[in-house]
């Protein structure tokens, strides 16, 4: 994740500062928008199954609460850093804003290897986090979500621990809960459907059929697996690759997505299907698809590899895929990016109808999530892919300009800058 070369937040930081210039920004007003409102710096201490106690670090960055509470998920990865954390808070920032949602911009983060804790360390972790920063959040303050390495178990440990330390049921200080604890119906795919409505709008104005086309998913998370389901579902594609961090597997015929699901499950990685042939995540990346559906970790199109790139269509799921480099070169060659904040927004839209819904007391079907959903983001697609025409930019910096000003305007009628 963070490295020298590519540190995700001086890249979150140079983006904005190529939207600052195509919207004339007051220098003081792109100076506070470079750097988050509020940051947490915690440690949480453990006891783990062999019982010695193991000190763990966490985070939380509230980024900019300009437009409302700031909202974000929380991610446990063994190369978390502050800077990552950073970086993903700001992007919350322009996600919510592109999309018009009455929100601010937060992450969290905790460094630590998920995959080798027992369950009762991770809830033991989860209520740590909860503990730590339980007085800092809040319905109307800051609301955590799932993010990588997250799921809904995690964030129902976590809405205990600060039920129990509030003393009162709120179960909108977290979203991506399980249905019974105040979910909402349609959380859990919203990321990836959200991305496929996106890749929708996007053939329409690019005059592409879909239906039969090819598409490739880098990631087999809740983003990838629910991308590889939707993209066939909704938009009659043909998956014929798919990656997780242990590497990719490939097939020109398509992949079943019930069948890669359960050998997932049962195996810990894709690798090893049966009938495909195996590839690297970077030769995923190169695949003659129509869409590419980055749905992994930051920094995987860069200068080095995005002349190679042969996607009509790359739809980020993940958050911070291409580098602004790269942009460039995807831009000049024509391949049209849907950028990470618009692509990906599927998931914090369904957390605001999660918190919409945990404030009525009263749920909606499924068939009202979609199509809400699907009103989102359609209205926020076609503003990015307008400002990017109108201004003559690629779509990130479009969708650049769309968000930060909403933020400037609601930072000035509050007359903070
Ligand atoms: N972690 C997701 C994201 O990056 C969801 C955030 C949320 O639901 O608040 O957008």
């Amino acid at each position: 994740m963070a490295n020298q070369d590519h540190n995700p937040f001086a890249m979150a930081q140079r983006q904005l500062d190529e939207a600052a210039k195509i919207l004339k920004l007051e220098p003081h007003v792109h100076e506070f928008l470079r750097w988050p409102m509020r940051e947490f710096h915690v440690r949480i201490p453990v006891r783990m199954d062999d019982g010695s106690v193991k000190i763990f670090e966490g985070f939380r960055v509230q980024y900019n609460d300009a437009r409302g509470p700031t909202k974000g998920g929380i991610r446990f990865h063994p190369q978390e850093t502050l800077d990552t954390v950073r970086a993903l808070a700001a992007w919350m920032t322009w996600k919510t804003a592109v999309m018009d949602l009455p929100l601010g911009g937060g992450k969290g983060g905790v460094v630590c290897n998920p995959k080798e804790m027992s369950e009762r360390e991770l809830e033991a972790l989860s209520r740590g986090y909860i503990r730590a920063l339980g007085h800092y959040i809040g319905p109307d303050i800051d609301v955590p979500a799932p993010d990588v390495y997250t799921n809904p178990q995690i964030m129902a440990w976590m809405m205990d621990e600060y039920v129990k330390m509030k003393g009162e049921y709120e179960p909108g200080v977290i979203t991506g809960k399980p249905l019974p604890l105040g979910g909402s119906a349609g959380r859990l795919d919203a990321t990836a459907r959200g991305g496929v409505y996106a890749v929708r709008e996007a053939a329409k104005v690019l005059g592409l059929d879909l239906k039969g086309a090819t598409c490739a998913i880098q990631g087999y998370g809740n983003a990838g697996q629910f991308a590889h389901k939707l993209a066939a579902e909704i938009l009659g594609m043909k998956v014929v690759a798919v990656s997780d961090s242990k590497g990719g597997i490939y097939n020109p015929e398509g992949l079943p997505y019930g069948e890669v699901l359960e050998f997932k499950r049962e195996n810990g990685t894709v690798v090893g299907f049966p009938g495909a042939q195996a590839i690297s995540n970077a030769e995923l990346l190169e695949l003659d698809v129509v869409v590419l559906f980055p749905a992994a970790l930051e920094n995987q199109i860069t200068e080095e590899n995005a002349d190679r790139i042969k996607a009509k269509i790359v739809a980020e799921l993940a958050n911070g895929p291409t580098t602004p480099e790269a942009d460039v070169i995807l831009h000049q060659r024509g391949v049209y990016v849907i950028p990470d904040f618009l692509c990906n927004a599927g998931g914090v839209t369904v957390s605001y109808f999660e918190q919409v819904q945990n404030a009525y007391n009263f749920y909606w079907p499924d068939k009202e999530v979609y199509q809400r959903l699907d009103e989102k983001m359609t209205a926020a697609f076609h503003a990015v892919h307008e400002a990017a025409r109108s201004y003559n930019v690629h779509n990130r910096l479009g969708a650049y300009v769309v968000a930060v000003s909403r933020v400037v305007e609601a930072m000035k009628l509050r007359g903070w800058v």
